[in-house]
């Protein structure tokens, strides 16, 4: 394994970037600007992200070959998304250091390893419990009670993997419909609104969060996000509290997500965490034309051992997503004055599939 701690790059140096979508093409945008260049790894020839690198590979993530030709010629790697192969990992940090450390991949893949982890830490969640059978199911849902959400431990994204439970669903079917022998059962959160947070963490420890953002779901999807949240300073600096003691506690380089709902409690209303996502998010897109310093190029400076910035929000930051066919309307955005547009460079529009997204800022009022 190669350390991490002593990664140090030089303008001119090159990161290696697992997997070819639109993070990995904004990550690699953001390095150009610091005067670094990137190489990506993508199985699939159509990656929006090759069109901005000179290098790119593409090749298999169990195609050991290739990921050591790859590791070759870079100084450090990282990837834009969460579920890289434990084995294409382990190939890659036996010759580079891999940022975020391979074994965080081991807690965020897993949403029951995640969410013991946090609890671990004094942090609230949904009750959660574990589920491997129908019979399984049926305790779980005696100790958390309906209505419940079951999600599958790996693989889920974009409500994929998940199904709310109601009283008098079939349980057979709801559990062969999941298609999986290792579940989690949440209880389902009547939250006010969902909230993120991006924080980035150095090699040499120091950690920087962004400003809470609010965000807005469409059939399961990410589509508007709006920084700052409209909650409380007690609330927001607990929510960013919260995402920087899990950056630390995981001994984390890079910028990581942590996806928390607010909910309403006599006291006053508290965060629970749903997920972490070890990686740039899409919550944080506002970042590119709404602060000093962006997501990516957080993330960029992190894993290349260069000091964090401070960032600072130039205003009140809409962020909208475009999603399969809203791509078509692109021209009409372009004539919205103070719209700034990224179009990712994707061939044919699909349903759900992220084309896009718009940023809107109202300055601040001096
Ligand atoms: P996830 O894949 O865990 O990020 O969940 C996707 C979306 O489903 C979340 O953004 C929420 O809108 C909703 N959701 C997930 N878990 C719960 C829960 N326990 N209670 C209520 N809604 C949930």
């Amino acid at each position: 394994m190669t350390a991490s701690n002593n990664v140090k790059l030089k303008p001119g140096d090159t990161i290696g970037i697992l997997g070819g979508g639109q993070l990995g093409r904004m990550l690699a945008m953001a390095a150009a600007r610091l005067g670094l260049r990137c190489q990506v790894f993508s199985p699939d020839p159509d990656s929006p992200a090759f069109d901005v690198v000179l290098n790119a590979t593409c090749a298999e993530y169990a195609d050991v070959e290739a990921l050591e030709l790859f590791a070759n010629d870079v100084n450090v790697i990282t990837y834009e998304f969460e579920n890289v192969p434990a084995a294409t990992a382990m190939v890659l940090a036996a010759r580079r250091p891999v940022l975020p450390a391979q074994k965080i991949l081991e807690t965020t893949q897993d949403r029951l390893v995640e969410k013991d982890f946090v609890k671990r830490l004094g942090i609230g969640t949904a009750d959660y419990a574990d589920v491997s059978s129908v019979e399984t199911l049926r305790a779980a849902i005696k100790k958390i009670g309906l209505p419940a959400v079951i999600k599958t431990r790996r693989f889920g994204y974009d409500g994929k993997g998940q199904a709310i439970i109601r009283d008098g669903d079939d349980l057979t079917r709801v559990w062969e419909d999941l298609g999986t022998k290792s579940a989690i059962l949440e209880a389902f959160i009547p939250f006010e609104r969902e909230i993120s947070v991006i924080a980035a963490r150095s090699v040499d420890g120091q950690v920087e969060s962004f400003d809470v953002t609010e965000n807005e779901h469409r059939d399961h999807i990410l589509k508007i996000s709006r920084a700052p949240a409209q909650i409380s300073d007690a609330l927001a600096a607990q929510a960013r509290g919260i995402a920087e003691q899990i950056a630390t506690a995981l001994n984390y380089v890079g910028v990581l997500a942590v996806e928390m709902f607010v909910v309403a409690e006599n006291g006053g209303p508290k965060v629970l965490v749903n997920e972490i996502a070890p990686r740039v998010h899409n919550s944080g897109h506002w970042t590119l034309d709404g602060a000093s310093i962006s997501q990516f190029e957080q993330h960029i400076r992190a894993i290349a051992g260069w000091p964090l910035g401070k960032p600072v929000r130039h205003g009140e930051v809409t962020m909208t997503n475009l999603i399969g066919d809203d791509i078509l309307g692109y021209e009409q955005w372009l004539t919205v004055p103070g719209a700034t547009v990224h179009l990712y460079g994707k061939g044919a529009p699909k349903p759900g599939r992220k084309m896009g997204h718009v940023t809107e800022v109202s300055p601040r009022k001096k």
